[in-house]
This record gives structure tokens, C-alpha cells and sequence, in this order.
């Protein structure tokens, strides 16, 4: 029986890549806010390990620049006292990730750390992968053969993308499920700590108003926009290998279609809230290569800007000659269950476009008996994450004055202030402090992945086969590929 329950004190968390750009940008910063917010379980002990030899001048700058950059720019308070006694609490482990050796040097400096920091008591260890996926199956090993502690806690956390495809996902957690249990492995999808995501269950579940509403009674076809300013500018080479549907389509956008179209669970100490996110993914067929545009991004019209930005994704350094990768998608789903049969579930992606903005829209059907007249689609709810996290009703309202009966569009906006959009540093806040209390309900359990690959497995070997798929060129910072309003017609929907 493995360890489970919360970490309330003598914690050592092991962050593995410490020399990266998820650690330097992410994950550190989050244990410091945790940690200075007295979340951090009593005597928490970090240590950052890697293979890079670094000098206490770069050490320095790749663990804690960002915490005080963020003091400099003001996201929080300045105070290098709380900071000096911070960095006391880190150390920095070199060493290798495929030598016994290596880890057993970083056991010896664990157990320096439970006999002099821990009173000779043994630590509950949470080992976080910030490393490229290839190398989890190997490093999860090790840990589990020279840091693995029977009696204590132990967590391995690991983040997306989890494989490439169905087959590719199986392999690797059929590797890590040699050595660990589910209850131990926590699968980062750090959307699911947005806090506009996590509003949804209180939104569905803590009100009495939406949840009648969702279903194929009243809900005619469902839209999901998630599109960026900006291009893959020099992240090209991780972009240009997983393209727009595996960046955010199998995981983020997924995860938020889950939540909003899953059936209700039935309490939150269960896993109820996960089987119903699997229950909904496991009834949404594979992907039809028919009903798919593809685009990606040419030079703006324009030209380049100043910041460097507003050039071809091609004419990126980083990206390999030639690329047919996706920068923008949009597909349509089914979900084929009793409540949602017959909705069209359109979705749709994209880098380097004309605004900011992810957002999903429940379009609904006019009122049975429509005595005026109200065009198809003019009602909706609306849950927005970007630019603003808001909720609205696109509503029929009547046209003010003395016109009579004529109705208006109106939106019946609900924002409440103080929410954080998609995209804040407060989502990595929440999974850690959930790896900590045990809680596994924001992370993705391994069916579910799995799930969420078949949705996609077929499509994508469509558009990487030899005679695949061409994408569409757009300019730079423009709405995208015209098909996607062809596909929105098909659909009849109205272009976002
Ligand atoms: P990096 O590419 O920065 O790699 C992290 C560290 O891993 C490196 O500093 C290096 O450390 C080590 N490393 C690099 N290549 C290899 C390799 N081939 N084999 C073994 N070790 C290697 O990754 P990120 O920090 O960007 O990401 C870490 C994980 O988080 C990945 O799974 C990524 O997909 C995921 N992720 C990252 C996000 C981000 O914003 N960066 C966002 C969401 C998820 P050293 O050589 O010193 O040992």
C-alpha cells in the first residue's frame, strides 16, 4: 500500500532539470510564493538537480532571477531577507540521470538533510521531472531504485505532453507504472489550475442556473477559440515538433471541453470528478481528417516589426526548411452520449493572429415558440478566459425607445473582480500546492490521457503521412485561414 494523505511536514522536493526553462521559470518561482505564503508543509527542503555544472553566479540566475524579477516588476513584494532565508532552504545536486552513482550521491545529500534539518526523521519526497519526456522512463527508475522511501510519501510529477501518440503514451506510462503507483504519479496539465477553469465546476456545480441549460436540449452546437498574438518565435524546434493540436488540442482545450460537458460528479472526495472527465472523452470518437483546416503563418503584411516579430514561421531560425507543421487548426467533434448527441463541437487554434483570446461558447437553441422571430445562434453562454475572465449570455433583449417589439443583441456580462486570466503564474501555484495536499482531482489521470490520444491518433497520422495535408499560408497577426469560415458555415455557426 503506497503512502497517500497530505505532506504536513519534512518534505524534500527534487526538482530534476534544475537548469531548464520550466524549473528557472515555473517551477521555482511557485515553491517560493508557496513557501512565502506558509503553504510550503513545515522543514521543506528543495534541491535542484541536474547534469550542467554551473557557477554560484549562473546557479543564482537560473534558480532565483525570476522571483526577483518578478519583485522588480512589481507581481511581488520586494524583500531579500524573506529571500536570503529562501535560498538557504535550495541546494543544487550535479549528476548524471542514467548513473547509480549519481543517484546515490543525491541519497546521501537527502539523508544529510532528514539527520541534520529533520531531527534524524525520514523526509516525504516529491520528485518533479522538469526534463524532456525521453528521459522520464529512465529517471523515474532511479529514483524509485535509490530515493524511493517505503514508509514515507512519495510523489513523481511529471508534465505535458505526455508522448506523441496513443502508442507512444502507453509506452511511457506503461514504464513508469513498473515502479509507481497511480496514486503517486501526479500529470501536470497546468491549465487545470487556470483559475477560470477551475471556476467552472463552481460556475456548473455550485449554482443552479448553467447546468440545466447543457445539454442537446438547449444547446445547438459548441465553439472553443484559443488564439494567440504571437508566433513560436524562437521555440520553434519544441513547437515544430508538436504542432498546434498537440501543443494545446489534445491537453488544454480538451481538459476545459471536458469540464464543461462532463456529467456532474458525485462528490469531491472521490475520483468521480476524473471518471467523468474519462466517461466524457471516452465517448468522443476520432477526429474526422474531413472536417479539418490547417494554416500557417506567413510574413505579416506589413513586414517584420521592430520586436522581431511579424516574420514567416518558415524564416525562423529554429524551425527546420520546409516545415509543414500546423500553426493554426480547427477541427470538429462529436460527442456521442446521451446528453450531447447530435452537437457539433467546433474547435479552433492558432498562433500569430489578430487578437488574444480563448474562449468557449455554447451557442443555443432560439425559444420553441420564437414569437420574435430571433435569428438562429443570438443566444449563448459564454465562458471566457482570455483577454478577461468573464461569463456572459449573449442575449435577445428589447430594443429600447418606442420601435415596439423589435429585440437587440445584447451581452449580460457576470465578471467578477480580481479573477486571473488564462496564461498567470497562480496556475502552477495551485497544482504544486495540490501535489503537497495529496489531491490528485487537477491533475490527468492515466486513462484519461490515454482517451484524449485516441480523439487525436488517427488525425495526426492523416496529416503526417507522406501525401498529408498542405497548411493554408495566413499573414502574420491576420484571423487566420479563410476555410475556417467555409467549416463555420458547414456547421451553421457565425465566424468568432
Ligand atoms: P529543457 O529543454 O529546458 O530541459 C530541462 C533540462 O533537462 C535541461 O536544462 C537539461 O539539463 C536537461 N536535458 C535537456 N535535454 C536532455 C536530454 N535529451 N536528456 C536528458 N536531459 C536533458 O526543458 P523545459 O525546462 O522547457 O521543460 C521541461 C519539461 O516541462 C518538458 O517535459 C516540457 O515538455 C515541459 N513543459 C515545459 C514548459 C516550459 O514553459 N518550458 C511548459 C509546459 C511543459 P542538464 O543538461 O543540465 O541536465
Amino acid at each position: 500500500m503506497v503512502q497517500t494523505g497530505p505532506i504536513t511536514e519534512n518534505a524534500v522536493v527534487i526538482v530534476f532539470g534544475a537548469s531548464g526553462d520550466l524549473a528557472k521559470k515555473s517551477t521555482f518561482p511557485a515553491l517560493y510564493t508557496l513557501w512565502e505564503e506558509g503553504l510550503l508543509p513545515e522543514k521543506t527542503r528543495i534541491i535542484g538537480y541536474a547534469r550542467s555544472k554551473l557557477s554560484e553566479e549562473k546557479l543564482d540566475e537560473q534558480l532565483f532571477w525570476k522571483i526577483r524579477d518578478d519583485a522588480e516588476q512589481g507581481h511581488r513584494k520586494e524583500d531579500p531577507e524573506k529571500m536570503k532565508t529562501f535560498e538557504g532552504l535550495v541546494k543544487y545536486v550535479q549528476g548524471a540521470y542514467d548513473k547509480d552513482e549519481a543517484f546515490e550521491g543525491l541519497e546521501k545529500e537527502i539523508q544529510i538533510i532528514e539527520k541534520d534539518v529533520f531531527s534524524g526523521q525520514k523526509s516525504n519526497r516529491i520528485s518533479y521531472l522538469a526534463l524532456p519526456p525521453s528521459s522520464f522512463a529512465q529517471v523515474s527508475a532511479m529514483i524509485k531504485k535509490h530515493n524511493y522511501n517505503p514508509n514515507q510519501i512519495n510523489r513523481l510529477v511529471i508534465e505535458k505532453p505526455f508522448g506523441k501518440d496513443t502508442e507512444d503514451c502507453k509506452k511511457m506510462m506503461d514504464s513508469i507504472a513498473k515502479d509507481w503507483e497511480e496514486e503517486e504519479v501526479y500529470r501536470i496539465d497546468h491549465y487545470l489550475g487556470e483559475e477560470m477553469i477551475r471556476e467552472i465546476y463552481h460556475l456548473r456545480f455550485a449554482n443552479s442556473f448553467v447546468e440545466p441549460l447543457l445539454s442537446n436540449k438547449h444547446v445547438e452546437a459548441v465553439s472553443v477559440v484559443m488564439k494567440e498574438t504571437f508566433g513560436a518565435e524562437g521555440r520553434g524546434g519544441y513547437f515544430d515538433e508538436f504542432g498546434m493540436i498537440r501543443d494545446v488540442g489534445q491537453n488544454h482545450l480538451l481538459q476545459a471541453i471536458a469540464i464543461m460537458m462532463m456529467d456532474a460528479p458525485t462528490s469531491l472526495a472521490d475520483d468521480s470528478l476524473r471518471s467523468n472527465k474519462v466517461n466524457l472523452l471516452q465517448a468522443i470518437p476520432p477526429v474526422d481528417p474531413a472536417n479539418l483546416v490547417l494554416g500557417q503563418y506567413a510574413g505579416a503584411e506589413s513586414g517584420p516589426r521592430e520586436d522581431g516579430t511579424g516574420k514567416a514561421y518558415l524564416e525562423d531560425e529554429t524551425v527546420p526548411d520546409g516545415s509543414k507543421t500546423a500553426t493554426f487548426a480547427q477541427w470538429a467533434m462529436q460527442v456521442d452520449n446521451e446528453r450531447w448527441k447530435g452537437v457539433p463541437v467546433l474547435v479552433k487554434c492558432g498562433k500569430a493572429l489578430d487578437k488574444g483570446l480563448m474562449e468557449m461558447t455554447f451557442h443555443l437553441r432560439p425559444p420553441p415558440s420564437n414569437i420574435f422571430d430571433v435569428p438562429k445562434h443570438s443566444n449563448s453562454l459564454v465562458i471566457r478566459m482570455n483577454p478577461e475572465p468573464a461569463v456572459f449570455f449573449k442575449a435577445n433583449m428589447l430594443k429600447p425607445g418606442c420601435r415596439g417589439t423589435e429585440t437587440t443583441e445584447e451581452e449580460i456580462k457576470w465578471t467578477v473582480p480580481g479573477r486571473k486570466v488564462a496564461g498567470d503564474k497562480l496556475a502552477y501555484e495551485v497544482v504544486l500546492a495540490n501535489i503537497f495536499k495529496g489531491d490528485q482531482s487537477l491533475f490527468v489521470r492515466e486513462d484519461e490521457v490515454i482517451a484524449a490520444w485516441e480523439i487525436f491518433t488517427p488525425l495526426l497520422q492523416h496529416i503526417e503521412a507522406p501525401d498529408g495535408p498542405a497548411p493554408t499560408l495566413y499573414p502574420y497577426g491576420s484571423a487566420g485561414p479563410k476555410e475556417q469560415y467555409e467549416m463555420e458555415e458547414n456547421f451553421g455557426l457565425m465566424s468568432t
